[in-house]
């Protein structure tokens, strides 16, 4: 589904020119396929992930050889088009689902939008739909929610709001930025076990990027890592947890409990 060649993201950095903070990345996921993306805080996850949906801000100059999804190369594509790819083809979920929102709007109202813009549907068609993700996402009494604003759901529930929203374009690949590292222990485990099952109801593909290799050991079939801004291993999850080949995944792997 996704495939990304020779990816290099630079930002201007004081007195240093151009320090490039992903050099040379490539990945793919493949259909329905999960792939955790791990590394240290800094090393440029999240700047590779915003890469693949055209948000890394301003100053930061994104190069690659190929962005393709399904085929089509994304790397040439305008701000506007990429808008359009990312919450279309591409569904997003971060870590602060609460912040994610928008307090002023109802969650109803915010996931219909979405509907609105990209399946064309009408208010009604829109709101019908919107009960049957939130179903979907398991969101108890999902009806009795629409007109509920951000904050009056919890983390967890509130992740589930994110996940719907991601799902109501029908992505075909999911981009999860740490989405669970904000959220309790017990209601973690929650939102892996919901990825799951939407990848298998939907086939969609899933890239989850975390800090915690117990997140990759739980859902992902194949895992990535970087470091220093460059991808250092790649491969089946089992393979790369037995024989690690790179001193830095050998190292996270000693300090899992
Ligand atoms: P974390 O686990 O903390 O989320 P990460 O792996 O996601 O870390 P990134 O956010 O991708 O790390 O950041 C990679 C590098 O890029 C960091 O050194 C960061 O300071 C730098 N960086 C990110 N965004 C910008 C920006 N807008 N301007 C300048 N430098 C940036
Ligand atoms: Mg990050």
């Amino acid at each position: 589904v996704l495939s990304v060649r020779d990816l290099t993201v630079s930002f201007p950095q004081p007195g240093a020119g151009r320090v490039a903070v992903v050099q040379g990345m490539s990945l793919d996921v493949g259909r329905g396929e999960i792939v955790g993306l791990v590394g240290e805080s800094g090393s440029g996850k999240s700047v590779t992930a915003m890469s693949l949906l055209g948000l890394v801000p301003d100053p930061g100059r994104v190069r690659a050889a190929s962005i393709r999804l399904d085929g089509r190369d994304l790397a040439g594509l305008s701000f506007d088009e990429l808008r359009k790819v990312r919450g279309g083809e591409i569904g997003v979920v971060f870590q602060e689902p609460i912040a994610s929102l928008n307090p002023a709007y109802t969650v109803g109202d915010q996931v219909a939008e979405v509907l609105r813009e990209h399946a064309g549907l009408s208010r009604a068609q829109a709101r019908e739909r919107v009960v049957s993700l939130f179903g979907q996402v398991h969101i108890p009494d999902p009806a009795a929610r629409l007109g509920d604003y951000p904050h009056q759901f919890s983390g967890g529930m509130a992740q589930r709001v994110m996940i719907a929203m991601a799902l109501a374009s029908g992505p075909r690949l999911l981009v999860a930025d740490e989405p669970t590292t904000a959220l309790d222990v017990t209601v973690q485990g929650q939102v892996l076990d919901l990825l799951l099952e939407l990848r298998e109801q939907t086939g969609m593909s899933i890239l989850v990027i975390t800090h915690d290799l117990g997140v990759v050991a739980d859902v992902a079939d194949r895992v990535a890592v970087m470091y220093a801004g460059q991808l250092v291993e790649c491969g089946p999850t089992e393979e790369v947890f037995r024989r690690p080949s790179h001193p830095y995944t050998e190292g996270l792997l000693t300090s899992l409990p």
